[in-house]
C-alpha cells in the first residue's frame, strides 16, 4: 500500500514536527489550542508556523473539545461556531489539510432536527464569508442518545443536511463507531453510501465492549476490536490514518501497521 499516509496525534505542542519525524509518521495532528480550555480563546500564532507549513509531513488539526455547533444553547453554539472559524484560520496558517470537527450532541427534549439544521448553518453562514481557512472533517462520537454523528441514521440525516456543502468532509473514528453500535466490518461501504467520502480515519481500538457508548482508546492490538478488522477499515478507506491511541504504544502500533500494510 504504497503511498497510504500514516499519522499521529502529537501532544507535544512546542516541536510536532521534530515529534512526528521522530516517530517516522507521514502527518501528524495537533491542536491549535488548549483543546480543554471552555473558553475557546483565539489560538496563538504558532512560532514554528513557518517548518510546519513547509514540512513534507502532512497537518490536520482537531479543534477544542467543547465545541458543539449543534447545540441549541446559544451560549454555547454562538461561541462554538466562532471557535470553528478561529481555529480553521490557524489551521490554514500552519498549512493543514482539514479541521476536525466532533459532530456534538443535543440535550434530551431537543428536537435532533434542529440539531442538524444548525449544521448546515455552520457552512451557510461561512459561505458568506467566503469559507473556511480549511475542510472541516465532522467526526463520529461515540456516546449519548442525541449524538449529530453516533449511529448510521444519524449520519445520514447529518449529511442530508451538509452534504451540499464543499467544504464538509468525514473522519470515521474507529474507536467511537464500535463503542458507538456500529459494526466495524462493511461499516467503511455503508458509511461512504451515505457521505460519498471519508477524509481522515481516527485508527484506534477500544478498551470498551462493542456499544459501550464509551470513548476510551487502546493501542491497535491490546483493545475489544480485531486488529485485523482495523487494518482492514485503513484499506477499505484509503484515506490518511492518525492514531490517537495511548502515546507509550504509539510507535509499535505506527510499526505494526506499516508492516500489516506491506
Ligand atoms: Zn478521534
Amino acid at each position: 500500500m504504497d503511498g497510504m499516509r500514516l499519522g499521529a496525534h502529537v501532544r507535544e505542542d512546542a516541536d510536532p514536527i521534530g515529534t512526528a519525524e521522530a516517530m517516522g509518521a507521514d502527518l501528524l495532528q495537533m491542536f491549535v489550542t488548549d483543546p480543554q480550555d471552555r473558553k475557546m480563546p483565539k489560538p496563538a500564532p504558532h512560532p514554528d508556523a513557518e517548518r510546519i507549513r513547509s514540512s513534507p509531513i502532512d497537518v490536520v488539526v482537531h479543534s477544542s473539545y467543547i465545541i458543539n455547533v449543534a447545540s441549541l444553547n446559544n451560549r454555547l453554539r454562538m461561541p462554538s461556531r466562532k471557535a470553528v472559524e478561529q481555529q480553521a484560520a490557524a489551521a490554514a496558517e500552519i498549512g493543514a489539510f482539514g479541521l476536525v470537527v466532533h459532530g456534538g450532541h443535543l440535550g434530551d427534549g431537543d428536537d435532533d432536527a434542529q440539531g442538524f439544521e444548525n449544521w448546515a448553518k455552520l457552512f451557510e453562514r461561512q459561505a458568506d464569508k467566503g469559507g473556511f481557512g480549511v475542510p472541516i472533517l465532522i467526526e463520529n462520537t461515540a456516546g449519548g442518545d442525541h449524538a449529530m454523528a453516533r449511529t448510521l441514521e444519524s449520519i445520514e440525516r447529518l449529511w442530508d443536511a451538509v452534504g451540499g456543502f464543499d467544504q464538509a468532509g468525514f473522519c470515521l473514528d474507529t474507536c467511537h463507531a464500535w463503542a458507538g453500535g456500529e459494526d466495524l466490518v462493511g461499516l467503511v461501504e455503508r458509511i461512504k453510501n451515505i457521505t460519498g467520502r471519508i477524509d481522515l480515519i481516527h485508527l484506534n481500538n477500544s478498551r470498551d465492549e462493542f456499544d459501550s457508548g464509551r470513548d476510551r482508546h487502546a493501542n491497535l492490538e491490546s483493545g475489544h476490536i480485531d486488529a485485523d478488522v482495523l487494518v482492514e477499515i485503513v484499506r477499505a478507506v484509503g484515506a490518511p490514518v492518525i492514531l490517537e491511541t495511548p502515546s507509550e504504544g504509539v510507535a509499535d502500533d505506527l510499526a505494526y501497521l506499516r508492516s500489516a500494510l506491506s
